[in-house]
């Protein structure tokens, strides 16, 4: 498996390098926002450790991005008003990874309503800034 490259996206991100529309930080994870949502409110949760994905990632900071992961699907669930949760994580490219930090997606989901293909459509900015500041509210 390749070395974690820190100039990867989510890298920037943890770093401040790079905007994001936070849901929610402590001092081991981050939540954000996925710019090309594939349902409204559809979040990345990852550690703030560098960690490849889950073939690198200590099993601490796993566990807690996990326990992270459900508080966001549990707010998720309330403000979007959701029937239900789908959370993905890919591994490497073969397994469908694209950005090399890992991260667990959080996806609110409506009955009957399939998921938009990834990495599609961009969302407007404001947008996500309202969805992220009702999702950031309800996981206070
Ligand atoms: P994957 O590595 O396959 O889990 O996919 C990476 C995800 O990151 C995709 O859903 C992208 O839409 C999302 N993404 C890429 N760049 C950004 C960014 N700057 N901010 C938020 N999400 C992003």
């Amino acid at each position: 498996m390749p070395a974690y490259d820190p100039d990867n996206i989510f890298a920037k991100i943890l770093r401040g390098e790079l905007p994001c529309h936070k849901v929610y930080e402590d001092d081991k994870a981050l939540g954000f926002l996925d710019i090309m949502p594939r349902a409204p409110g559809h979040a990345l949760v990852l550690p703030k450790a560098p960690a490849r994905n889950i073939l690198d990632v200590s099993p601490d900071d796993l566990a807690h991005v996990m326990k992270v992961a459900q508080k966001v699907a549990q707010a998720g669930m309330q403000v979007f008003r959701a029937d239900g949760v789908t959370v993905q994580q890919f591994n490497e490219a073969a397994g469908g990874q694209v950005v090399f930090h890992i991260h667990v997606h959080v996806i609110p989901r409506k009955q009957g309503v399939p998921l938009k293909p990834p990495a599609t459509v961009k969302e407007a900015p404001e947008v996500l800034a309202d969805q992220a500041r009702q999702l950031a509210a309800a996981l206070r």
